[in-house]
């Protein structure tokens, strides 16, 4: 691929080697002298195919290199290294000037696309976010099951927590162990245990765990990153923002698919934890004091879908 910086018409991209040649001033065999300083980069080529370098005392083949302009109005073609040699740190400082419009001009020709498009993204992010079965009402029933300020038994917040952060979200019971059991035990360890010996019994799974990890926050995605960029993009100047600017907003503007999926699969989670049936496991943990099961039968009602 060839990027070439017209004059008055900015950047634009050229797919044949035929449209170098024709440039005014184009010589495959530019003789340098100390007259010949160099003027601009105007394009950058990245091909398959080995092109010869146009200075006249190398002629290496290159795949890939830049196209310069001298004082005198001579076009030529030149690799990197070659580049450096003839012209010093001219070249550097062209090249870099030369990169960076490039980038801005990419990035900015991604920007406006996607400016283009923000009527459609947040009428789909408002699809997701709204009704009875968006991420909203979602994450507000979740609220309940989340973060420190629980409205459920401290039990079922250890529980949580623990299988928030060791990925197992098995329910177990603990009983007094069988004589059986007790016998199995003392013969694998070596001695006798202390009675009453307890087991551990595995009663079930409860799903979606991963909607309370912090990596599926719905209102981390959907409202402080997508909302609030496309607000930032749409409020963005687009012509006149720095390079820095264009390049962070164009690297986000790249992720906008990834984030919807995210979302996606995070109310996956969510519904699947906030189903019924599945809150209703919760009831399997033991509680210290009765009146708090009461209680949380109640937030799972509210909670539930
Ligand atoms: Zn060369």
């Amino acid at each position: 691929m060839i990027q070439l910086n017209v004059d008055g018409i900015g950047f634009v991209r050229v797919d044949s080697w035929d449209d170098i040649e024709s440039i005014p001033g184009y010589t495959e065999d530019l003789h340098i002298s100390d007259d010949e300083k160099l003027s601009e980069v105007i394009g950058v080529y990245d091909f398959p195919l080995k092109i010869r370098c146009g200075i006249s005392t190398c002629h290496q083949q290159h795949n890939k290199g830049y196209i310069v302009k001298t004082v005198s109005g001579s076009v030529t073609n030149i690799g990197n290294v070659c580049g450096r040699k003839i012209f010093n740190v001219e070249f550097k400082e062209k090249k870099k000037i030369f990169d960076r419009d490039l980038a801005d001009s990419g990035n900015r020709e991604k920007l406006w696309l996607i400016r283009n498009q923000l009527d459609g993204y947040d009428e789909r992010l408002a699809g997701v976010l709204d009704g009875n079965a968006g991420a909203v009402a979602l994450e507000r029933k979740l609220r309940a099951f989340k973060g420190s300020n629980y409205r459920i038994p401290r039990e079922v917040g250890d529980f949580l927590r623990s299988a928030v952060r060791t990925r197992d979200s098995v329910i177990y019971h603990s009983r007094v162990a069988t004589a059986d059991e007790v016998a199995i035990e003392e013969a694998l360890i070596g001695r006798r245990v202390q009675r009453p010996y307890y087991v551990s019994e595995p009663i079930c799974v409860v799903d979606g765990i991963e909607s309370l990890h912090g990596d599926s926050d719905l209102k981390k995605i959907l409202i402080s990153d997508l909302k609030v960029n496309f607000s930032r993009l749409r409020e963005m100047d687009i012509d006149s923002a720095t390079s820095k600017e264009l390049k962070d907003m164009a690297l986000w503007s790249g992720k906008i698919e990834e984030l919807f999926e995210k979302a996606e699969v995070a109310i996956g989670y969510c519904r699947r934890f906030l189903d019924k049936n599945n809150l209703n496991k919760l009831l399997n943990i033991e509680l210290k004091r009765g009146k708090d099961r009461e209680h949380f039968v109640s937030v799972i009602k509210e909670s539930s879908i």
